[in-house]
């Protein structure tokens, strides 16, 4: 054994090969690499998993060196392909940016800007002011203030309006949305105390009556995202809920979680109230995501009442939770595209997936599944499937969109390996496991994407037979 130690290769030498290889590489990297190596070689020996020298000779080794080195270097932030067919996937960064929202955020990242300047007084102004005046017009509402994200815009509300007091939710209202946001737990954080009233299945406006004090300080919707009570329950609807706030001087405050600018039940998509609808059954401020059915950036759109809305301005707090400039003209950008609701469907590709029609993700299912067959012969069979897309997001979670799934059934390993072998791709391609095959959903992909969509599960497909 101490003789395959004395025939490890030193740290000087794994590096002399490294800078030849790779001379544009920083020596930290590649000298994180040869240690780790090393050990790794030392494991394996002490292991007894590497008992004769050849295992440590230049032609063994180097070949593992570069393996390490180009995996260490390469950036860990991706694109990723998504064929999952969940539009606003949370785990693979929710919208994709229009085209005028990317260059927007290019200008904004790629010199100085007005973010915090006047240009009509040449002095220091408000970086929000970029897009309330926007987000007044699609909305209806008379203020508006954006924040990192809605979980942000939630505390930042309540604990304005609320602290110190109570805030009165439906116990039907009490979710855990994914990626744990939690109401009670918010409400904690900003100082409300929460009142809840009712069962899960059944309120009535009479328990919010009784649950009325001195201390209350708003009564609180929240949208349940991902979760939907079916059967035998009712719940006080939202215009009356505002009336009952308003005639105890009271505020309505609404957590919508996605926030739609546009109605979608032309496309099928009923159940959701549009923001300038909540605003108009009386609810006095409505908080909700820009990353969502937005299509927007990541961000914490806050509209509504204007006495609200400038106390919420005027928290010390906002500037812990205040967004960024290259958020902000990303949302400025794709918040003008709504102006025209049409272009907002064809720019916004969060919505121009929503809103694509069963024949044309057929067609598209099959000009995939074409390609595939030509490309895959030999390793892999494809066919066709009628199935649903979702939204994401917590939108709409029990209405599927109607598409055609491509099914790729792999000849030489099983669709769970091929499943795996496609995370470590270039780019990684995420699909589904279907019950014969791994599945892929063209609603989520561009048609522009196809060539990789076959170059990858080509590359995928060979490497399992190997
Ligand atoms: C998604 C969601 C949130 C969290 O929003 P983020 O933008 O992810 O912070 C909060 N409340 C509801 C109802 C949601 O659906």
């Amino acid at each position: 054994m101490s003789s395959l130690f004395r025939s490890l290769p030193s740290v000087d030498a794994c590096l002399r090969w490294l800078k030849a290889d790779f001379p544009s590489t920083p020596h930290s990297v590649l000298l994180e690499s040869c240690r780790a190596v090393l050990d790794e070689l030392r494991e394996d020996i002490r292991s007894g998993r590497v008992t004769d020298e050849s295992a440590l000779s230049p032609e063994a080794v180097r070949p593992r060196l570069h393996g390490v080195v180009e995996k260490k270097d390469r950036p860990r932030f991706c694109r990723v392909i998504n064929g999952a067919g969940v539009v606003v996937h949370t785990n693979l960064g929710r919208s994709v940016l229009a085209r005028e929202a990317q260059e927007a955020v290019r200008i904004a990242a790629s010199g100085y800007s007005n973010l915090e300047f006047d240009l009509e007084t040449g002095e220091r102004g408000s970086r929000t002011s970029l897009v309330e005046e926007l987000l007044c017009s699609l909305t209806g509402a008379e203020a508006a203030l954006v924040v990192n994200n809605n979980a942000a815009a939630v505390l930042l509300m309540l604990d304005t309006l609320c602290k110190g007091g109570e805030v009165i939710l439906s116990r039907g209202q009490l979710v855990e949305i994914g990626g744990s946001f939690r109401i009670p737990d918010v409400m904690e954080r900003s100082g409300a105390t929460l009142r809840e009233v009712g069962t899960t299945n059944r309120t009535h406006l009479a328990d919010y009556e009784r649950a009325l004090s001195e201390n209350t300080r708003a009564v609180l919707w929240v949208h349940p995202s991902n979760y939907r009570i079916i059967g035998f329950h009712s719940s006080v609807p939202a215009d009356e809920l505002a009336n009952f706030a308003h005639a105890h001087d009271l505020p309505m405050l609404e957590d919508l979680g996605s926030g739609s600018l546009m109605d979608f039940s032309r496309w099928g998509l009923h159940d959701e109230p549009t923001v300038s609808e909540v605003l108009r059954q009386g609810t006095d401020v409505v908080t909700f995501s820009g990353d969502k059915v937005l299509g927007g950036p990541q961000a914490g759109i806050i509209v509504g009442k204007k006495v609200y809305l400038d106390k919420m301005k005027k928290n010390q707090l906002l500037r812990a939770l205040r967004c960024d400039k290259l958020t902000l003209s990303a949302l400025e950008a794709t918040l003008r595209l709504y102006r025209d609701p049409e272009t907002a469907r064809r720019a916004i590709p969060t919505v121009r997936r929503m809103s694509m029609d069963a024949g044309t993700l057929k067609a598209r299912a099959e000009s995939l599944q074409n390609l595939l067959a030509g490309e895959l012969e030999g390793l892999a069979t494809c066919s066709l499937k009628d199935d649903f897309s979702r939204v994401g997001g917590g939108s709409f979670p029990e209405q599927g969109m109607p598409t055609t799934l491509v099914c790729v059934h792999p000849a030489g390993c099983s669709a769970v390996q091929l499943k795996m072998r496609l995370l470590s791709t270039e780019p990684p391609l995420v699909g589904r496991l279907g019950e014969f095959g791994f599945e892929l959903d063209p609603r989520t992909m561009d048609d522009e994407e196809f060539p990789d969509v076959a170059r990858v599960l080509k590359e995928a497909l060979n490497k399992a037979k190997a």
